[in-house]
């Protein structure tokens, strides 16, 4: 029997892949289950077991109020219409093509998992890493477990003034009694407990009107136990241009306020220096035995550009820097998927709003969408997701109901036959393919096997959490889990 409801309809939901278990993707499925006027079915995929994505690898662990986002996610997996198949790589363990005929529409909520390159020479040295890495890394994200990173140098370089190099900067600049009570990793910890950093520098390529930081972060490392910051009164003494823009943005106000009172307060006296340096962009690594030594940097000058925004531009003055180790933070990128248009240029997937283009500017490719920071590239909050999802998800179903072709190539949407639809006429169900090539997919009662084993070994040690940080060893966890006898 082939059944011909309307795609929407109760008997005939649109099936829906979210590829990514981030917030992007989690507010794209909460979107989704707020329509009215359409029945929807999910499957959110992530290629780890662990879902909540940069909330579990990327937010700060001395963060832990910002994770408490994590509570609106779980209330949506508690929705019948959604599942969670974690450790299902695509491009790997399951095909685009395959994706693409097991759905009516697929949501990239992929993120941006790599990082922007400086161009300069000596970035590849031993010792020169992106903040991504180094937050993968601290916060236990399974492919960054193994990198090291040489804490025994007593100065170190971060570029960029975003809310990323604040984060890098506070774990580096804390105390262990300040980060012991946190979910940072037990191997983090250990390392950070002997470090031997005692300046971290701060280079800023425009001036302190410009940063990126908000204000909340710059404050907080004012209050840091054992570290003092240092920022030179003559870096607060504004051009016109950026007195103009600070008097028209509140963040930028604040800030120059909090770096005054920094300023104002200068040295304490504390084991440990945050340096703050502006005008500054780095043009040199360079490296002894292959390993970072030191970085040269090129004052700037600010310069209004015709559009408004304030650009800077080297006038020929170098400093150079002795520094054991460097981290890049300025900002992220996305990473093409094999099979899904990628516009290099941004590191984004390109898209209209969120409906994927076959290119920049290009044809729409009907069925494929785009969230967080896939869609619109690594900026905003957390919570900026939400807004962004929504919009997608109201073209998502703008094409639902003009019955646009969703998979060109395959029956019509309303009425499809052909080798990968069930006996009611929907496409067929993930899960026996997924059996038949062997994926191990972990469920959300799975992951929550996995929550409750942390929880547990947090609390016994007064931290919020132990992350468990090998895939083989969460897969083990669930396995024996999923082995024990059912109690009547
Ligand atoms: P970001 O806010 O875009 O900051 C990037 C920084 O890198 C900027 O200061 C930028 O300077 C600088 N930069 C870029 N290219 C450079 C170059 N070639 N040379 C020198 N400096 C360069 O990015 P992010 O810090 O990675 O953060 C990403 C997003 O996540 C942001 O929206 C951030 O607010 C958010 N986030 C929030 C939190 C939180 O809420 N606590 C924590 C972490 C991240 P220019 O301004 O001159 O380009």
């Amino acid at each position: 029997m082939t059944f011909s409801g309307r795609l929407g309809s109760s008997s005939r939901p649109v099936r829906v892949a979210i590829i990514g278990a981030g917030p992007s993707g989690f507010y794209a499925a909460g979107a989704l289950l707020q329509q009215k006027d359409a029945h929807v079915s999910i499957d959110l995929f992530d290629r780890l077991p662990t879902p909540y994505g940069l909330v579990r690898y990327g937010v700060a662990p001395d963060h832990q109020k910002i994770k408490s986002v994590t509570r609106i996610y779980e209330r949506t997996m508690k929705d019948s219409r959604v599942r969670y198949f974690g450790n299902v790589n695509l491009g790997f363990d399951i095909t685009h093509a395959e994706l693409k005929s097991h759905y009516d529409q697929i949501v990239y909520a992929v993120g941006a998992q790599s990082d922007k390159k400086l161009g300069i020479p000596g970035e590849d040295l031993e010792g020169s890493f992106s903040a991504t890495e180094f937050v993968a890394w601290y916060n236990g994200h399974p492919d960054f477990r193994h990198f090291q990173f040489d804490l025994s140098v007593e100065s170190v370089a971060v570029i960029g003034v975003g809310n990323v190099a604040m984060d890098v900067t506070r774990i580096l600049a804390k105390s262990v009694s300040e980060l012991e009570t946190t979910d940072i990793t037990d191997y983090a910890l250990e390392e950070l407990r002997d470090s031997n950093v005692k300046r971290i520098h701060i280079f800023a390529r425009r001036g302190p009107v410009q940063a990126k930081f908000t204000n909340p972060e710059i404050k907080e490392l004012g209050e840091l136990e054992i570290a003092d910051v240092i920022v030179n009164p003559a870096d607060l003494v504004l051009d016109e241009a950026s007195q103009a823009e600070m008097e028209g943005d509140r963040t930028a106000r604040r800030n120059i306020e909090t770096l005054q009172d920094l300023a104002d307060r200068g040295p304490t006296g504390k084991p440990k220096q945050i340096i703050f340096h502006f005008l500054r962009s780095p043009t040199e690594i360079t490296g002894e035995a292959g390993a970072v030594s030191a970085m040269t940097t090129e004052k700037n000058a600010l310069q209004e550009t015709e559009s408004g925004y304030i650009a800077c531009r080297g006038i020929g003055t170098f400093t150079e820097y002795d520094v054991g180790l460097v981290f890049r933070s300025i900002g992220y990128r996305g990473v093409p998927i094999p099979g899904v248009p990628f516009y290099d240029r941004w590191g984004i997937i390109p898209n209209e709003k969120g409906r994927v283009t076959v290119d920049h500017g290009g044809a729409v490719v009907p069925g494929e969408y785009t969230v967080g920071w896939a869609k619109r590239g690594p900026t905003g909050v957390i919570g900026t997701n939400k807004p962004d999802a929504v919009e997608t998800v109201r073209l998502m179903m703008e094409d639902v109901n003009n019955a646009v072709e969703l998979r060109p190539g395959d029956a019509p949407a309303n009425n499809r036959s052909g080798p990968h639809v069930d006996g009611h006429g929907r496409p067929g169900d993930i899960i026996p393919l997924l059996k038949n090539k062997g994926v191990d997919f972990v469920s959300f009662a799975d992951w929550q096997i996995l929550e409750q084993i942390e929880n547990e070994r947090g609390e016994l040690r007064g931290q919020p959490r132990v992350k468990i940080t090998d895939v083989d060893e969460m897969l083990r966890l669930i396995q024996s889990a999923r082995e024990e006898p059912v109690l009547p």
